[in-house]
């Protein structure tokens, strides 16, 4: 659904379920506001958003026009908040912290998607403004974001950014670009779970992006399928809790399943979720907690 309160150059702000930014763990079924903005620090070769992600073109939203948009639509049942993508919303921080203090005024929550822009001292710097972060990762080693035309030490910073969220209590999920069928990509992944478990928790929700842009960045089948279920059932063997295959639409591997006896307590091959067999927060059948954010609890 388009939003057409706004006007922009690069298009209209619009609705999405908070699924498809992905979040999976906050508020699960509810709906957002998104608002995108250009501009980003690094080159992917398959980037999908390019026109997005080059442009110069730019006038941020205003915040009283962003709190009178999602005034309207907390009359809705199901409505969270807004989360702010691109691009790269770092670029634009003055505009984010104004508009989060305009919706947070309404009871309603902040997100934002990075692709690695986001420091964690931006972060600490201007605590309450953000509820739940998506950090994308591109790779994990330098080299990797290098070859992106990325600035030195930006896995680095990204994985401080991440830290430093947790500890400030923020809802953090993380995503992985899998561009690559290589024993560089199963290496690479390995060493995230590595810092996932030793550094993290293990119920931090991490989301796999498959990158095959001859198939679409859609994805239900074909060759990529067999090495992105091997990375998920890896990851299950060494009990880190959620990982999905968020855009390959359709997939079991996108259900919720309890980490301990393994039931679906959230399918999401079905619309709309059904939350029936999540009992506060924990699986319904053996009370495993289920690192699910519910409720906008300041409400
Ligand atoms: S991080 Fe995303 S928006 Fe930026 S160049 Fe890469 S794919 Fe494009």
């Amino acid at each position: 659904m388009r939003f057409e309160r706004f006007s922009s150059p690069l298009g209209q702000p619009y609705i999405a379920d908070i699924e498809e930014i992905p979040f999976y763990h906050y508020l699960p079924g509810e709906r957002v506001l998104v608002l995108e903005v250009p501009g980003c620090p690094l080159h992917c070769a398959y980037c999908d958003r390019v026109p997005l992600a080059r442009s110069q073109d730019w006038s941020p939203y205003e915040p009283l026009r962003v709190a009178d948009s999602v005034a309207s639509l907390a009359s809705e049942p199901g409505f969270a908040g807004i989360v702010w993508d691109g691009g790269e919303p770092s670029l634009h921080w003055d505009n984010v912290v104004q508009c989060a203090h305009s919706v947070h005024a309404l009871g309603r929550k902040v997100g934002v998607a990075t692709n690695g822009g986001l420091t964690a001292d931006l972060l600490a710097d201007t605590p309450g403004t953000v509820d739940m972060l998506l950090v994308r990762f591109k790779g994990f080693t330098e080299e990797t974001y290098h070859a992106l035309g990325a600035a030195p030490r930006i896995l680095a910073s990204s994985q401080a950014l991440v830290e430093q969220a947790l500890n400030m209590g923020v809802h953090v999920e993380l995503m992985l670009d899998i561009a690559r069928q290589t024993q560089q990509q199963e290496q690479e992944y390995t060493d995230m779970l590595n810092w996932i478990l030793q550094d993290l928790r293990r119920s931090i929700p991490l989301h796999l992006r498959a990158i095959a842009p001859e198939h679409g960045f859609t994805i239900r089948e074909g060759p990529v399928m067999p090495f992105l279920e091997n990375l998920v059932e890896s990851a299950r063997r060494q009990h880190v809790g959620f990982v999905y295959l968020s855009n390959c639409h359709g997939h079991f591997f996108n259900n919720t399943m309890c980490p301990n006896c393994y039931s679906v307590v959230i399918d999401r091959t079905t619309s709309p979720l059904d939350l029936s067999l999540v009992t506060d927060g924990k699986c319904g059948q053996c009370g495993t907690d289920l690192a699910l954010t519910l409720e906008k609890e300041n409400l």
